[in-house]
């Protein structure tokens, strides 16, 4: 129960990596807020947990990542809700293959704008929250790319090296605000992202692995746990790698 009674935020919350982090963060005795894209989605996850655990403190929202009013008011909502915001995770992400003599300006936007811009604007609404309530923890989903850069797709690892330089600027700047701000790197992890790689290239990645497996969903959230919780109360402005030792 390393997250009693903590109220958090998970975009990109109904599925995979971020449907993950709900669960555990749950499980460890958090309240919940899940972001998604769609009413759809969001409902359908809720159900999952809910099926699984009745009484869980969970509630979902679909506002627009890129849209200040409606995430200021899906936050404060939150916050009225359960009380405090004490932990934000920005894990909504997109990510697009295309090679560079391809790569279409609109699709570059579409990329930087959910990976990067909704982070600036979350984290920015989140730290306010925080500040006035005397502290809280923003985590990052960043990506094994952003250490190594990818040979295609260039506007994925582009966005994630910029959320690397946000969470290490952002930790020196809310320090003072008894605000922590960390990122979790993760390697390839088996979601509808990986699902949608072709299979030869998966086992070729895999093949790069030292523990010799892809991620699962939980290994990553296993990480947002520990940096979520007070376990890690000296920890900040750190990229965690959890992608099995990968070289790319
Ligand atoms: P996924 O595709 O399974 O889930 C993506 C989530 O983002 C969904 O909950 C979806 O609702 C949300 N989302 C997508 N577009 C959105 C939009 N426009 N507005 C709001 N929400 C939107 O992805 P995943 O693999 O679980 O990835 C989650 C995060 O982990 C991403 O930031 C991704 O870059 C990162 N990541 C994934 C891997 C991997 O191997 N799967 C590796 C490294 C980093």
């Amino acid at each position: 129960m390393l997250l009693q009674g903590k109220a958090a935020i998970v975009t990109g919350g109904t599925r995979g990596i971020g449907f993950s982090v709900v669960k555990k963060f749950l499980e460890h005795g958090a309240k919940v807020a899940l972001l998604g894209s769609r009413q759809e989605t969001v409902d359908k996850a809720l159900w999952q947990i809910k099926e699984e655990d009745a009484n869980a403190e969970v509630v979902g929202y679909w506002p627009d990542l890129m849209n200040a009013e409606e995430v200021n008011d899906v936050f404060m909502k939150v916050k009225e809700l359960y009380g405090s915001l004490d932990i934000l995770v920005n894990n909504a992400g997109v990510s697009a293959r295309d090679s560079f003599y391809d790569y279409k300006p609109e699709e570059f936007k579409k990329v930087i704008d959910l990976n990067l811009n909704s982070v600036f604007l979350c984290a920015q609404t989140a730290a306010k929250i925080m500040k006035e309530q005397g502290g809280g923890v923003i985590l990052n989903t960043s990506s094994m790319v952003s250490l190594y850069g990818q040979p295609a797709g260039v506007g994925y690892p582009a966005s994630k090296f910029a959320v690397n330089g946000l969470t290490k600027s952002l930790a020196r700047e809310l320090g003072k605000d008894q605000i922590r701000v960390n990122a979790v790197a993760p390697g390839v992890t088996r979601t509808d992202m990986v699902a949608a790689l072709p299979e030869e290239m998966v086992q070729r990645l895999t093949a790069t692995i030292p523990l010799g497996r892809v991620g699962e969903p939980e290994d990553v959230a296993n990480a947002f746990v520990f940096l979520a919780s007070d376990m890690a109360s000296y920890v900040t402005g750190e990229i965690l790698s959890v992608d099995g030792a990968a070289m790319t």
